[in-house]
């Protein structure tokens, strides 16, 4: 059975509408999906509607939110949410006015380095979306200032370019509670690379973590392996999904590329249905 529990649209920095990305998914017959904007839930109840036309998909209402430790960014997995629920929109609601900030600094560091790129214009290509770097590089590639993606992270934008800003943070622990709180199941995201995880994951744990991806797009063997090994020892499920943001592949996989095991499928469902998600 396919399952893809990893997804990005519109509504963040996918390119695929919330409705054409359940179109291609039941195309592919992928049967359990999630989709999992930054910062958002609002393109859930456009892909909950579309998904009426296809009885044999399953839409997982989820996000994905932005945490910060000092050095690194760590990406928080909701699964299950209640989309509804009202402190989760006004929280989500506040990282994505601190995104904002945050891309009206960066425009205007690289006006600074002679770049004349306009915020108005990084707004447009957002259309409506969660405003995030990705839309930065997209107004410097069609002025021509660069040649592809990769060459804005690396010359301006990146981490430790002279063009990047830093927004209001949420640690890692706070987005696991709350989406936990608000009735949602927090999985770690692509947890791979980040550092010290085995000692850090009895405190997200202790705030309501239930998995961590395992199964995601890229992901070596022998990294599976440690990471089932980890979410074992720790009382974790495994979920996996391929971070699909669009077809060019400068972010995540390809739609639908992660083989996660029946078994976790059947944990997570499980769980989803003791939680009442499912019936
Ligand atoms: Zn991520
Ligand atoms: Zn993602």
């Amino acid at each position: 059975m396919k399952v893809d529990l990893h997804l990005h649209t519109t509504a963040s920095d996918g390119s695929l509408t919330p409705a054409q990305l359940i179109k291609r998914a039941a195309d592919q017959d992928i049967r359990v999906i999630a989709i999992t904007d930054h910062d958002s839930v609002e393109g859930i109840p456009e892909a909950t509607l579309a998904a009426k036309n296809y009885k044999q998909l399953t839409v997982i209402p989820g996000v994905e939110i932005s945490t910060d430790v000092p050095g690194n960014e760590i990406h928080v997995l909701g699964l299950f949410v209640d989309y509804a629920n009202q402190q989760l929109q006004a929280e989500l609601t506040r990282l994505r006015v601190s995104r904002q900030m945050r891309a009206e600094n960066m425009t205007a560091k690289l006006n600074g380095l002679g770049l004349s790129i306009e915020y108005e214009r990084v707004l447009q290509l957002a259309d409506g979306a969660s405003v995030g770097r990705p839309h930065i590089a997209k107004a410097l590639l069609e002025k021509g200032y660069i040649s592809d993606f990769r060459e804005a992270f690396d010359k301006y934008i990146g981490r430790n370019g002279p063009a990047y800003a830093e927004r209001e943070k949420m640690l890692p622990q706070e987005a696991v509670k709350l989406i936990a709180q608000t009735g949602g199941l927090p999985v770690l995201a692509h947890p791979a690379d980040i550092e010290n995880l085995e000692e850090l994951l009895p405190l997200y744990k202790k705030n309501g973590l239930i998995g961590i991806e395992t199964y995601y797009h890229g992901y070596s063997m022998k990294t599976i392996d440690w990471l089932s090994q980890l979410a074992n020892n720790h009382g974790l499920i495994t979920t996996g999904g391929s971070d699909y943001h669009n077809d060019n592949g400068d972010a995540g996989g390809p739609l639908g590329y992660t083989d996660i095991p029946s078994k976790s499928i059947e944990q997570l469902l499980l769980l989803a249905r003791q939680k009442g998600h499912l019936k």
